[in-house]
């Protein structure tokens, strides 16, 4: 069957367009209640592979992805390593990449969104699935319905928790987050007692099965030598946590690591929630620095095709606002790839793709759906030859590779937000190498 592009709801009667409503799985009974009134709900779905025309695709190395899992395994120690899949899996493709990493041994997930676990869900996951968001709406007991795990940090979390507890004849597990320095979400670990109080309250229905906090400063300090912020996190938590203890509060489990702690060995405790790593990425000492780690594999390649090449004489313009001009006789590539497809219009006559396994600079403003190239240094460039944006290539001019570190410097951002970027007009294709 072709997988429908958007799950929009439009008129069945336009048979020709791409736009058909998306199959939903049947809602648990809770999600019913108001059948009648309800709008229909569709989800947006990415361009699926059948759908693919345009050449424009990432490619997802799902043995790169298990390959990281076990290097994250070995930083971790006796910890269990719950991949972060927020945002998609990182742009990756949340579904295949959980799919992927519960069968290579992961011990369960972290997300931001109760969407994000819950799609999660729909794609078959059974590991504990860590809500981080903080915000629930009205769908507490869906999500104790789904057996996942929300982060609360608010005597309102616990009362609404409790209700849907007390509904379901079910208690609710939950994680606490300890606030100990991010000023993001989270209990602050020298105020907790109005918590607790709301905590002991409703100790028939909520159990606590975790405790955290979130590093803000993991990837600082010096090669060896842990950041001052971290260790003074760490002990703030340290201390929270026996505060805790003192109220009764005993967890099994308590977690704080992020990708940069994992790789330095901070804050192992008993989970660690590595995200960017997963997907080959290393932060880098201090932002810039060196890497924290080599032995990561890039998971995500993104490549494309020319469509058209023309020769210019001295002097001509390129692209919108004419903000390049040929300095030479050029040959100018267009590449169907634009800030649409989240190739940034920051890279305009900054940033690099590679044809033929060789750099060519990407001139003039990089508009919505394409952007141009200057192959004049690279022999024989025609029609159809391979482009690649993100990743390696090799080819008959040599072999090179363009790093999220590098798109990350030219647009001037970080890599996180390079591998989030990537929209959902690019089809993710998943390849064991
Ligand atoms: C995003 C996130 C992580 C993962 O961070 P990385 O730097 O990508 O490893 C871990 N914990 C929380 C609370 C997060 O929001």
């Amino acid at each position: 069957m072709r997988e429908p592009l958007w799950g929009v709801s439009v008129s069945t009667m336009d048979a020709k367009a791409h736009l058909v409503p998306d199959p939903i799985p049947t809602p648990p009974p809770s999600r019913r209640r108001n059948d009648a009134a309800e709008p229909r709900v569709l989800r947006p779905r990415r361009a699926a592979p059948s759908d693919c025309v345009r050449p424009t695709r990432a490619e997802v190395n799902l043995a790169a992805l298990r390959h990281n899992l076990r290097v994250l395994e070995r930083h971790a120690g006796t910890a269990q390593v719950w991949p972060v899949l927020k945002a998609d899996g990182y742009g990756h493709g949340a579904p295949a990449v959980a799919r992927t990493l519960e069968r290579a041994g992961a011990k369960g997930f972290c997300v931001a969104l109760v969407e994000e676990a819950i799609e999660l869900r729909d794609a078959g996951i059974r590991a504990p699935i860590l809500v981080m968001g903080g915000y629930y709406g009205d769908a507490h007991e869906e999500i104790l319905e789904r057996e996942l795990i929300p982060v609360v940090y608010d005597p309102a979390h616990l009362e609404a928790f409790a209700r849907a507890a007390l509904a379901l004849e079910r208690p609710a597990h939950v994680h606490v987050k300890i606030d100990t320095g991010m000023a993001r979400l989270g209990v602050r670990y020298d105020a907790l007692a109005p918590f607790l109080d709301s905590l002991a309250s409703h100790a028939a229905e909520i159990e606590v099965t975790g405790l955290m906090t979130h590093l803000s400063c993991a990837e600082m300090g010096q090669l060896g030598v842990s950041p001052e912020a971290t260790t003074e996190q760490l002990a703030r938590f340290e201390v929270a946590c026996a505060e805790m203890a003192r109220h009764g509060v005993r967890p099994a489990v308590r977690h704080a690591a992020n990708s940069a702690a994992v790789l330095r060995g901070d804050g192992l405790f008993d989970v660690v929630r590595p995200g960017v790593s997963v997907f080959g990425f290393a932060p880098r000492l201090g932002g810039d620095g060196p890497s924290l780690s080599t032995e990561l594999r890039p998971v995500m390649r993104v490549r494309t095709e020319v469509v058209d090449v023309r020769s210019l004489g001295v002097g001509e313009p390129v692209g919108y606002g004419a903000t390049f001009r040929t300095s030479r006789p050029s040959r100018i590539a267009t590449v169907p790839m634009g800030y649409a497809d989240g190739m940034s219009r920051a890279v305009s006559n900054r940033g690099a793709v590679l044809v033929r396994g060789r750099r060519a600079p990407i001139v003039g403003a990089v508009s919505m759906d394409m952007a141009m190239i200057d192959v004049t240094d690279i022999p024989g460039v025609t029609l159809r030859d391979e482009v690649v944006v993100l990743g390696a290539q090799s080819g008959p001019s040599g072999s090179d590779v363009i790093t999220v570190d590098e798109v990350a410097e030219a647009v001037g951002t970080i890599g996180w937000e390079v591998m989030t970027d990537l929209s959902r007009r690019v089809p993710r294709f998943y390849r064991e190498p």
